[in-house]
Order: C-alpha cells, then structure tokens, then sequence
C-alpha cells in the first residue's frame, strides 16, 4: 500500500488551510503519511525525536491538535484513552484487534460521506471502529490450539 511521500503537496495543504509549513510540521504529516498504522502523539514523538533531537513533545501535540482543526489529518477515538491520528482523509473503517492491538483500515461498504444528513442531523465526521479479531491472531490461534 504505502503512499508515495509529495513534499510539494505536503506543503501545498499545508498552506491552503493557513498553517505555516515549518520543519517540523512537515515531518509530522510525512511521519503520517508514510505510516499507515494510525499511530498515538506519543509514538510519533518517540519516532521522530531520534531523527530531529530538537523536537519537543508539546511541539508534536500542539502540531496534531492543529493539523486536525484545520482538517488536514483525522483524529481517531479508540476505546483506550488513547487518540490516534492518520492523514488518509478517504472514507473507510477501522479494525481493532482485541488480541495483538492492531488498529487497521478496512473498507466499510456504503459508508456515509461527510455533508450528509441522519435523520435531519448534518454529518461532519463518520468514524466506523470494528472490533474483532484479525487475519493474523486468528491463524496463530489455529496453529496453537487456542
Ligand atoms: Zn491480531
Ligand atoms: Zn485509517
């Protein structure tokens, strides 16, 4: 799968919603970008801060906290306390592994899309979270009599 890293229309988006393209707002939405594994602000932070030692941690959560304002990256609610980002604005779905923790996208047929009407409500974000167990775990428990 993996998309294709544009600097340009990283910066292009960036500068389209008004947020100033800084060094490290634009590692932060490559970081999204190239993984596709819906990670927290903490393992963004722990990645990136190896690379570029001058990250600061608040710097990462303010960055996030923006790049979703202006709609540019996606928050995601999981049932930990735990918000997830990805910048894959396409509508799909998640799966969340309830034996490795793996959150996934999966392509939910029929999805709603954003400017719609429920039932008279106006629709601005629809997330869909299935819970369940993956491909994988379910192979390793066949294997092991699980
Ligand atoms: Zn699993
Ligand atoms: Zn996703």
């Amino acid at each position: 799968m993996g998309m294709k890293i544009n600097l340009k229309e990283i910066c292009d988006t960036l500068n389209r919603v008004g947020i100033r393209p800084t060094h490290q707002r634009i590692e932060i939405m490559k970081y999204l970008v190239k993984h596709r594994v819906h990670p927290t602000a903490e393992m963004i932070y722990t990645e990136l801060k190896t690379a570029i030692p001058t990250f600061s941690k608040t710097t990462v959560y303010n960055t996030l906290k923006l790049l979703e304002e202006k709609g540019v990256i996606l928050a995601l609610a999981t049932d930990e306390d735990q918000v997830r980002y990805e910048a894959d604005l396409s509508p799909h779905g998640h799966f969340k592994c309830v034996r490795c923790g793996e959150l996934f996208d999966v392509g939910i047929p029929e999805m709603v899309s954003p400017a719609l009407e429920i039932e008279g409500n106006l629709v601005l974000e629809y997330q869909v979270l299935v819970k369940g167990v993956c491909r994988q775990c379910r192979t390793t428990a066949e294997t092991n009599g699980d």
